[in-house]
């Protein structure tokens, strides 16, 4: 039987499942089901711990190897189960000695517990893989880890402190993917604008984003994860505006329009800077489209500050919506806040949900007729370079890129014949 992985979370995990699933192949490892977590919120950790469940029940022959933020940050809970016959750290899964340890002493005799202190850390390794298996879209780990401590969030403690990888790394990793086939490239990490603050020289991002166009002129799209507005620097400024294979479409991690909020949080941004920052980027590329994540009921929040992250959608000219109902992370400050009710949290969620729905409508509705360069992916649907995704009605071919005319909407996606 082959190493099946399932993978919780972020664009980060799924290149590191990518990468653990070689290296336990080619350790020769079979009859294993790793279990790559997440634990951004309480509901996360919630799911993995019932998929394991199920995964004991449907293959109880396989042997679960349970990975990730949420077996970073609380290897007990997994270690008490019966069902888990071993718990990796975020740094341990990615060494290929970790694999053949497995192989070679068998998973009952090692260690069930292998999970070292992530904030010792100081360096990202890059494995290069020549595609992610049911991708078309390439995710490329620039960065790991964060030195920000906002206060609702656990990822710093399951993921360590930032560490970046070094540009000419990155440069072959990115060459190595378009000359397998990958059309479109997603540089990725855990808070990529802190790219760089640990290497020689200390390039930023907007260098990388330059480094990597410049020296891969076959790479036809590259994107970049989502970025804190307020760090975003001038060469990347520089480079939305006159790099054409960097795709208008930028994620924010806004997370509130409040400023006393964005204060209890620990950002480093305010409500202002953050609208100021997509005026100054929409006068350099006009057809930018903004998406953000958005949290719902940080505690404290009052109906009156709410109503000003229900007015920032419209303020930013936000399309892409990721709204977040605030859920308490044990071991984070915001858990040991004044919380708002259940009840109120998920009105406020439902509530900036249809915000976004309007907004995104408005976005189909001005695309319909136009024609638009567009990556198709699986199942018939593709992304515009805006990042809308467009659904075809008839068979289309799998990483194809080509021009498409939007022939309508469905409300969440764009159509095309
Ligand atoms: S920037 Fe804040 S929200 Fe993002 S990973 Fe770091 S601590 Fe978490």
């Amino acid at each position: 039987m082959a190493v099946e992985v399932v993978t919780f979370g972020c664009r980060l995990n799924i290149t590191e499942s990518e990468t653990m699933q070689r290296h336990a192949e080619s350790a020769g490892l079979g009859d294993v089901v790793i279990v790559n977590t997440c634990a951004v919120t309480a509901e996360a950790t919630r799911q993995a711990r019932q998929s394991i469940r199920r995964i004991a029940r449907e293959r109880p022959e396989a042997r679960i190897v349970v990975t990730g933020c949420a077996a970073q940050v609380e290897p007990e809970t997994f270690a008490a189960m019966p069902e888990v016959s071993k718990v990796l750290g975020n740094e341990e899964k990615m060494k290929p000695e970790t694999w053949a340890a497995v192989r070679d002493f068998g998973i009952a005799a090692t260690e069930k517990v292998a999970v070292n202190d992530i904030m010792a850390v100081r360096e990202t390794a890059l494995h290069l893989i020549e595609g992610l298996r049911g991708h078309t879209r390439a995710f490329v780990q620039v960065q790991n880890g964060c030195d920000h401590r906002c206060t609702f969030c656990i990822i710093p403690y399951g993921r360590g402190n930032s560490r970046s990888v070094p540009m000419g790394a990155v440069v072959d990793q990115v060459r190595l993917l378009v000359e397998h086939g990958s059309r479109e490239v997603v540089l990725t990490g855990v808070d990529i604008t802190s790219y760089g603050a640990d290497l020689p020289g200390a390039p930023r991002l907007g260098a990388l984003v330059k480094a990597v166009l410049r020296h891969v002129p076959e790479l036809e799209r590259l994107r970049i994860s989502s970025i804190d507005s307020v760090e975003a620097d001038e060469d990347l400024l520089d480079a939305i505006a006159n790099e054409k294979r960097l795709m208008p479409h930028l994620h924010l991690s806004l997370q509130a329009g409040d400023d006393m909020i964005l204060k209890r949080m620990k950002r480093r941004h305010s409500r202002d800077d953050a609208i100021r920052f997509c005026d100054q980027v929409r006068r350099l590329r006009p057809d930018m489209v903004f998406g953000a994540d958005i949290i719902a009921g940080f505690p404290t929040e009052t109906e009156e500050m709410f109503s000003r992250s229900l007015d920032i959608v419209a303020e930013c000219g936000l399309t892409h919506l990721h709204v977040f109902p605030f859920s308490p992370r044990p071991g984070t400050p915001a858990a040991r806040m004044p919380q708002v009710s259940r009840d109120v949290v998920k009105d406020r969620a439902r509530r900036l949900r249809e915000k976004g729905e309007a907004a995104l409508l408005r976005h189909l509705d001005a695309e319909v007729g136009a024609t638009r360069n567009v990556l198709i992916e699986l199942n018939r649907i593709g992304r515009t370079e805006s990042f809308t995704p467009v659904r075809f009605s008839s068979p289309v071919e799998r990483g194809d890129l080509r021009p498409v005319t939007i022939t309508g909407h469905n409300g969440r996606e764009l159509l095309a014949a």
